[in-house]
């Protein structure tokens, strides 16, 4: 649809460096490329790499790459269309569309301009409509003063059935664009008119995008006694999909990004009264539920939610639900229980800035706000209500896909619950087995095998990775990273005895393409080996044993060839290989005297 030649103008115009540069002012030269912190994942130590001769990007952390388009549209969320739009803007390149107007994937174009339109006339309406007076002394009621109004883009949407309609009409949009963005509604009168206003009579809540251009509106009536829905929102549209939107979002990303906290309420104007009380860091979810997308766009620039919800059993409910979701997104959770009767606004307007900061500041994990819910909730002097509380407990933490993260967790919950971590983490194990989906048929090696590594060496990787605390004191301990016949695998097996695999990361740059790679999959993926059966350490050992077998095998095999033994020191050598291979194969406590007795001999050499 957009002639090649202009793409490649575009392309040709646009600087990889100064395009990237200018989303993400942190970029440094390093070297022959620019780098820093990734914005497609979390991290502490730069992994995005641009490089300014090839103009493309990498990030070395989380695989995401590409060109200067690739970059808009997973920076914007676009689609290439829009990409080369925005970039063409900012090039000053005109697109000349082929194949006419309608076919255009601009047609986003189009809504994000009606829509920039539309909540200017609101707000200009607010300002300055005569009909707007009882919207203006409302808002002055409810104490938001002309500054926060004008920050917030507040507007009117008069009182009439075509205020929008007419006007947009005069600056050449048709009824079907006014319909598209969801602005105007079709009639089923079949009167002449054929469309009318879906905003009339009430305060208008411009939603924003992550970078701040307006995708739809939350509309409030101003009179309690109004029969009509007290909130009206523009529907689902091609800009506005309200699972994906955080209201503020765009407000606050900078404060998110500095504290690397996010904090979520419900209203728009509890969002905004946070905001004006100088927590910047807030967003509202708008009164819906919090969705995995919710979490994702959070989890790209904090590591730590804090939910303020009311304390009643929807909140509660709530709370629990979008806990799930963010621990789910290996976010920490917190969960703050607004006092009975307040929100977030009236909180601040009562008591405050400090009380709302306070609030945030003091609010349990969300693993002791449900700990707490369920036992005010259940009886625990009977078995049935404490295996509940249990369940909960567990169903929670089964979502945490990060053994790290996840043993804490076990720990803090088999403290509170009076049960042995032992015990909790067995249960847990069968909560997780049943919570994930069926392991395919036939058991495929590992999806993050090295071309040659042996199927066993990756699944030690995985497990390693993802089962770190049970796994490692194993590994360290009786596995010497020698045995391990993959260069691959050992070399990340060797930097994971010295860190955890948080940080694995940061040992990038003196690491290979291909170990890269594979650590980036590795880390990525979810390790398959685990089920019902087996736990970690138990998989664990199974490895450890069969890599002795191999190592012992071949020395078992070396030893016919050794020209510097007598045959009485070579038969010796054999038995007690023959001997220790009895061991290993009756499994690990059998074989364990066998391997301290060898490994000690081998540090005594
Ligand atoms: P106010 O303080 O103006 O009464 P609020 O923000 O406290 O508003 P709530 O009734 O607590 O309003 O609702 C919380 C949020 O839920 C609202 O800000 C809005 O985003 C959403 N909401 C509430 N009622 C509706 C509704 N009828 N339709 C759609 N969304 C709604
Ligand atoms: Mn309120």
């Amino acid at each position: 649809m957009i002639p090649k030649e202009t793409i490649e103008e575009i392309r040709a115009r646009c600087g990889i460096v100064e395009v990237i540069g200018s989303y993400l002012p942190q970029l440094r030269r390093r070297g022959s490329t620019y780098k820093c912190n990734c914005p497609f994942h979390q991290e502490k130590t730069p992994s995005f790499t641009v490089n300014d001769a090839r103009q493309i990007f990498h990030c070395f952390g989380c695989g995401a790459g590409g060109d200067v388009f690739r970059f808009v549209m997973d920076y914007e969320k676009v689609d290439f269309v829009t990409a080369v739009t925005i970039l063409a803007g900012r090039a000053g390149v005109e697109v000349v569309y082929e194949g006419g107007e309608a076919e255009r994937g601009g047609s986003k174009d189009v809504l994000y301009k009606l829509h920039a339109e539309a909540a200017a006339f609101y707000h200009r309406m607010l300002l300055e409509g005569p009909e707007a007076a009882e919207a203006r002394r409302y808002l002055e009621e409810r104490e938001l003063p002309p500054d926060v109004v004008k920050a917030f883009q507040i507007g009117y949407a008069p009182n009439e059935w075509d205020g929008l309609l007419k006007r947009a009409a005069r600056k050449g949009y048709d009824a079907g664009q006014l319909e598209a963005a969801g602005l105007v509604v079709p009639s089923d009168r079949g009167g002449a008119s054929g469309h009318y206003d879906r905003f009339r009579n009430r305060i208008m809540f411009p939603i924003c995008d992550p970078m701040g251009r307006v995708i739809g509106f939350s509309g409030r009536i101003m009179n309690a006694a109004e029969k009509s829905a007290k909130y009206v929102n523009s529907p689902e549209t091609l800009l506005f999909k309200k699972s994906q939107v955080l209201y503020a979002f765009d407000k606050a990303r900078k404060a998110i990004v500095d504290t690397r906290q996010a904090v979520v309420v419900e209203g728009q104007i509890d969002a905004i009264r946070c905001h004006q009380a100088g927590l910047a860091n807030v967003v509202a979810s708008q009164g819906t539920a919090l969705t995995d997308n919710h979490a994702k766009l959070l989890k790209r620039h904090a590591d730590e939610v804090v939910l303020v919800l009311d304390a009643d059993a929807a909140g509660i409910k709530a709370a629990l639900a979008a806990s799930e979701i963010f621990v789910a997104a290996e976010l920490s959770v917190r969960v703050a229980a607004l006092p009975e009767k307040e929100d977030p606004d009236s909180l601040v307007l009562r008591q405050g800035p400090e009380a709302i900061r306070r609030l945030v500041d003091e609010a349990p994990s969300a693993l002791d706000f449900l700990i707490d819910a369920f036992q005010r909730q259940e009886d625990t002097a009977t078995e049935a209500g404490r295996m509940r509380v249990v369940q909960a407990v567990l169903n929670l933490i089964a979502q945490c896909p990060s053994a790290a993260r996840r043993e804490p967790m076990l720990h803090r919950a088999a403290d509170r619950l009076n049960l042995s971590p032992l015990a909790l983490s067995q249960d847990l194990r069968r909560a997780q087995a049943r919570s994930r989906p069926a392991p395919p048929p036939e058991a495929k090696p590992p999806s993050t095998a090295p071309k040659n590594a042996p199927r066993e060496e990756a699944a030690l990787l995985e497990l390693l990775v993802h089962y770190y605390p049970e796994v490692h004191p194993l590994v360290h301990d009786f596995l010497p990273p020698d045995y391990l016949s993959d260069p691959v695998c050992r070399q990340l097996v060797e930097t994971l005895m010295l860190d955890p695999p948080e940080t694995l990361n940061e040992h990038f740059h003196d690491m290979s393409e291909e170990v890269q790679r594979v650590a980036s999959r590795v880390q990525v993926g979810e390790s398959r080996a685990i089920d019902a059966e087996n736990s970690a350490p138990e998989l664990a050992q199974r490895y450890i044993l069969h890599f002795w077998k191999r190592h012992l095998e071949a020395e078992q095999a070396a030893l016919a060839r050794r020209a510097d033994m007598t045959n009485e020191e070579r038969f010796r050598e054999t038995s007690r290989i023959r001997h220790d291979l009895h061991a290993l194969a009756k499994g690990w406590g059998h074989a364990l005297p066998m391997l301290e007795t060898r490994l000690h001999r081998d540090v005594d050499f």
